[in-house]
């Protein structure tokens, strides 16, 4: 009961920090998530205290987030796109305060695929155990995204929710692509290898990407090796069975 205490004092304490440099701040594990642990345990100001860059999901699951510029947007299950108050809870998220350290420029004649593009940011980022956000702002011939709808108690797994899940394929879209490359290690933790979610440039589509095509853009990639986890002591969290293995689950979820 102690240590409980001690750790609800430190997160009151950190609450208004802003994280140091190279600093990926994550909320919640995304086995919790997985679990539909959904309620939401940080504000979206305080998230922002912490990076104006990421991506993450809203109370109740209620649609994708994009943290962009420090501004934060929810993409809703019906595809439109809405600038969220700061008072807004997520479950789930993880934020960074972008800085490049490493830029690239693609032109491709032919359309290149996600696959390809991960390939290229790989050749950039040798390292693998660490973490980097990527910012891709380009043209995209097809983007594939999807959206999920806010759920209602009991919180169904995840795996069920995607069931429901809508999937918007737009073409010849102008963008930014954005989200994180996780080490393998993280596994149980946050999403190993790539998690891009899309916001357009007039900010009237988005959502996660579950695949895409682009023929040119600036890439960005910001290298973090520093990791900053927030939990909740709520009973949500507290009773969610976090012992088990969710590859596939999370094979499922994010494809
Ligand atoms: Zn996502």
């Amino acid at each position: 009961m102690k240590t409980l205490i001690s750790i609800t004092l430190i997160l009151v304490l950190c609450g208004c920090a802003t994280a140091p440099k190279n600093t990926l701040t994550q909320v919640s594990t995304i086995d919790a998530l997985l679990a539909g642990v959904y309620d939401g345990q940080m504000t979206t100001g305080e998230l922002l205290t912490h990076g104006n860059f990421g991506i993450g999901t809203f109370d109740a699951l209620d649609g994708e987030m994009i943290v962009l510029d420090g501004t934060v947007y929810q993409v809703l299950a019906d595809g439109t796109v809405h600038v969220m108050p700061k008072d807004t809870t997520t479950p789930f998220a993880a934020v960074v305060n972008f800085e490049a350290d490493k830029n690239g420029k693609i032109q491709s004649k032919d359309p290149l695929n996600s696959q390809k593009i991960h390939s290229l940011i790989d050749d950039l980022a040798e390292n693998q155990n660490l973490f980097i956000a990527i910012r891709f702002d380009g043209t995209f011939p097809t983007m594939k995204v999807r959206s999920v709808p806010r759920q209602k108690k009991p919180y169904p797994p995840l795996a069920d929710v995607v069931k429901h899940q809508t999937v918007f394929e737009y073409t010849n879209v102008t963008g930014t692509v954005l989200g994180f490359r996780c080490p393998a290690f993280v596994k149980g933790i946050n999403v190993p290898s790539y998690h891009l979610h899309f916001i357009s440039d007039d900010r009237k589509l988005g959502g996660h990407i579950l695949d895409f095509s682009t023929m040119d853009g600036t890439l960005q990639l910001d290298t973090c090796n520093r990791f900053y986890m927030v939990l909740t002591d709520r009973e949500e969290f507290a009773v969610a069975d976090l012992s088990q293995d969710r590859t596939h689950e999370l094979e499922k979820v994010e494809k």
